[in-house]
């Protein structure tokens, strides 16, 4: 395929930028010098517009094909924040900035797609128009809803998007992808559970919040255990545990938790939330206390359009020869769903090898993933929109 010469001759300066982003990592929206460079940089490769501030601090550079017979827009995404993390990877260009980290990957998203970019603004081998989107606050800002909602996809007629995340585990150069919910929703709730405090020694004269909470804690667990088919993917986690009494002698007033459920169904979904509330007030009203719950939905189901999905694993196939499209969903969540939400597409994940998780502080970007990940970004525009 030809983009993967060129992209083997732009390795080192793509590599370059991946690194400057790395030693330079910004939090959720606050991406204001990732987002100054990169759209400093589309306009230094010719991109037709480069425009900057969608959805905040979210930037987006067009390129018209040679040819625009088909009418047709293609989207093509990356991420740019990092994460509150202490970097533990010892590599030389490691961040400047101490407790934050790019530990997902989005530097290399970024310098892949602007590696696309470059390449699709000098050689313009496609009929119709490329949207490269560089998104803000993908690790729980919601910055694709925030895009979305600013008009990224109504003003630049966008027809169709995609997205890529890397993936440790996957061999550099092998891509995975699945139709259908590829990761899941991302909800939270809190509970407060309220009692009647008092002298730990005199039980009797109290309603315990510590084992109503601790009931409910289990009894949550039966949403997934009990009342959730088998088949069919469901997490609940209680994940803080907070009582108003620092003391070991007080039975304390009020205890309140906090939690996420995560589901690749909307159904499901629908169905968990209004069950939460029957268990955790069913369970403090059988042991004489009060709970109340208050459910937040997060990001939706990211959700692969089948044909889009068997037309990106192809495109996958002739950069590196391996793409499974079969791969399991993910139970963690991506804001990428707000643009598939809007428009056909498909999010896939190329391999970073055998390295730390991500979101781990010893994770890394491997620089080797990039020729591979930016001849998918700009195949999919040669491929999705040939010249007639
Ligand atoms: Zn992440
Ligand atoms: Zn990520």
């Amino acid at each position: 395929m030809p983009p993967k010469n060129r992209f083997a001759e732009l390795l080192p300066e793509i590599t370059a930028w991946r690194r400057d982003f790395h030693e330079h990592p910004e939090l959720l929206f606050d991406v204001h010098r990732t987002a100054a460079r990169v759209a400093e940089l589309c306009r230094s490769f010719g991109c037709d517009e480069v425009t900057e501030g969608i959805g905040r601090t979210g930037v987006v550079a067009m390129i018209r094909g040679r040819t625009n017979s088909s009418g047709r827009v293609i989207g093509l995404r990356a991420d740019m924040d990092a994460l509150p993390i202490k970097e533990q990877t010892g590599v030389p260009y490691a961040s400047k900035t101490p407790g934050k980290m790019h530990a997902c990957g989005h530097d290399g998203h970024t310098a892949m797609l602007l590696g696309a970019a470059k390449y699709l603004a000098e050689t313009r081998n496609f009929d119709g128009t490329v949207v490269c989107i560089f998104q803000p606050a993908e690790e729980g800002g919601g910055g694709g809803r925030e895009m979305v909602q600013d008009g990224l996809i109504k003003h630049w007629k966008i027809d169709e998007v995609y997205g890529m995340h890397n993936m440790p585990g996957i061999p550099v150069g092998q891509f995975a992808i699945r139709p259908g919910a590829m990761m899941a929703a991302a909800d939270q709730f809190e509970i407060v559970v309220t009692g009647k405090g008092g002298h730990a020694a005199k039980p009797h004269d109290c309603i315990d919040t510590t084992v109503v909470a601790a009931h409910i804690i289990v009894a949550i667990q039966t949403i997934v255990s009990r009342n959730t088919d088998p088949m069919q993917q469901l997490v609940i986690s209680v994940c803080t545990v907070e009582t108003d009494s620092p003391a070991h002698n007080v039975i304390p007033q009020e205890v309140k938790m906090k939690g996420t459920v995560r589901t690749l169904d909307g159904k499901l979904q629908d169905f968990v939330e209004k069950r939460l509330a029957e268990v955790v007030e069913g369970t403090a009203l059988a042991l004489g206390a009060r709970a109340d719950i208050h459910y937040q939905r997060g990001y939706p189901v990211t959700v692969n359009s089948e044909e889009n999905t068997y037309f990106a694993a192809e495109v996958a196939r002739q950069v590196s020869g391996h793409c499974d499209t079969n791969t399991p969903p993910l139970m963690g969540a991506e804001d990428f769903s707000f643009m598939l939400n809007e428009r056909p597409g498909a999010y896939i994940f190329v391999g970073n090898g055998d390295t730390a998780m991500v979101h781990h502080p010893a994770y890394n970007f491997d620089d080797q993933v990039i020729p591979f990940g930016s001849s998918w970004y700009a195949g999919m525009a040669e491929a999705r929109m040939p010249i007639a």
